[in-house]
């Protein structure tokens, strides 16, 4: 089998997908994976390509291309976002689609993984544009949709408005409402409460339950959050809330700023609303992201980009917890500098599994059409992200591995053992 091929090769640091196998292997190189089931795993199921012919307002027909990845679906219907982006390619949305499998194996939900893409850049469509090709996209794929098949939701460049377009459309082929086909759409049309939240919300879990391992009170613990946007700001909001924590610095494209005495969050939130960014907050120094990343704080929360924190400035990272928001913020060669250097990490996709968590459970919703208060949501989003960082946790101990690793085993091991008792391996 071609299990080492991909891994270490150059070819490896470029093509996501590539890298996806290679952290597959090491997952099934620790847990002494069967070859058969570790080959499995290492390609997409099913995956579809598509023409979409779409009318645009000038009354010429474009052809755009879009994708859908069904990774696996061992554990159940398939779930992964949708992306509208002009560097789409078909390798992106495979890797993507492969961590949306892992993810809803970490936090124990049972779907499995999906992803898909179209390539297009929004910011040339106008809105009617947009609408034809959110509904061609439907009409093409829509075939291999469904809650029971595959289950979308917003992604990069999308958002509650196409998802709303797109169920509406799948509803009109199958002739009757099925909002469960999609998630993230508005509230009006089926969505869940606390879905706007969620990942932020799920990653506080994590960070609660790491200090409680740690036996450090999460009250006036310093936290620098890198990112402004979705993930970073209720990330600000909800730790002064839940966990009691001092936000001393926040950072967006722009820069960053920074205040001992504390940044107050909803206060933060409103200059950015105004401004656009967080920098000029009154009475805070300006700082770059770079600084940010070497604060001496308690907890620092990549909540931006990829590849942040590297092989150049990891051992320069004074934080005794990461939680990280962003998905892919820390390079492999940072990690085990920050694990040998005794930093907590909480790997991306156990961390920001609270939106998906909640996307599952919009589904769950949809299916019964009877809808949860935000209290339950918000608990049973507790409960579950709970449950996942202590699997991690655990099995991080028992197999002497970093967190990152023992999140990929605990993961995969759950997908091999359902391949394995379905008889597919
Ligand atoms: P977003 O677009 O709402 O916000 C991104 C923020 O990062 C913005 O404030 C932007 O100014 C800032 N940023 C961009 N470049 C930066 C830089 N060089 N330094 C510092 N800040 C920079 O995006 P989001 O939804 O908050 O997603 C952020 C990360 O979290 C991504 O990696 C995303 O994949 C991940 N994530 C988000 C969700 C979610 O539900 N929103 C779920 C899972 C993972």
């Amino acid at each position: 089998m071609k299990a080492s091929s991909a891994s270490g090769s150059e070819d490896a640091q470029f093509n996501p997908f590539h890298m996806a196998q290679a952290q597959l292997d090491t997952a099934a190189a620790i847990l002494g994976l069967d070859p058969q089931i570790h080959a499995l795993l290492r390609e997409p199921l099913r995956e579809m390509q598509v023409s979409l012919p779409v009318r645009m307002d000038d009354g010429t027909v474009r052809i755009f291309k879009g994708f859908r990845v069904q990774y696996n679906d061992a554990r159940g219907p398939t779930k992964g976002g949708l992306r509208f982006h002009p560097d789409e390619t078909i390798d992106l949305v495979r890797a993507l689609a492969a961590w949306m499998t892992w993810k809803c194996a970490v936090v124990d939900i049972p779907l499995g993984g999906g992803k898909g893409g179209i390539i297009c850049n929004t910011r040339e469509l106008s809105q009617g544009e947009l609408e034809r090709l959110s509904r061609a996209y439907i009409r093409q794929v829509g075939r291999i949709l469904g809650p029971e098949m595959d289950v979308p939701a917003p992604d990069m460049y999308t958002n509650p408005q196409i998802m709303a377009w797109m169920a509406d459309e799948y509803s009109v082929l199958q002739g009757h409402n099925d909002w469960g086909v999609i998630t993230g759409k508005p509230l009006i049309m089926g969505g869940s409460k606390v879905r706007e939240d969620a990942t932020a919300r799920g990653g506080m879990t994590c960070i609660r339950e790491a200090a409680r391992l740690l036996g450090i009170d999460t009250r006036g613990m310093t936290v620098a959050i890198q990112g402004f946007g979705n993930a970073g700001r209720h990330a600000a909001r909800l730790g002064e809330e839940l966990l009691g924590v001092k936000v001393v610095a926040v950072s967006d494209s722009q820069g960053g700023v920074y205040n001992a005495a504390g940044l107050v969050p909803a206060e933060i939130i409103t200059h950015k609303r105004a401004t656009g960014t967080v920098l000029g907050f009154p009475g805070a120094e300006t700082i770059s992201n770079e600084d940010l990343l070497q604060m001496e704080v308690d907890i620092l929360i990549p909540a931006a980009l990829e590849n942040q924190i590297n092989a150049h400035n990891a051992s320069h990272v004074q934080a005794r917890i990461i939680a990280e928001l962003a998905n892919g913020p820390t390079t492999p060669e940072a990690d085990e500098i920050l694990y040998k250097k005794g930093i907590y990490v909480i790997p991306d996709f156990l961390c920001n599994a609270g939106g998906v968590t909640v996307s599952y459970f919009e589904m769950v919703q949809n299916a019964y059409g009877y809808y949860w208060n935000a209290e339950t949501v918000k608990e049973r989003l507790d409960e579950k992200m709970t449950e996942a960082f202590h699997a991690v946790h655990e099995a991080a101990q028992k197999l002497d591995v970093n967190n990152r690793q023992a999140a990929y085993c605990v993961a995969v091991q759950r997908v091999a053992d359902a391949v394995r008792l379905r008889g597919w391996a």
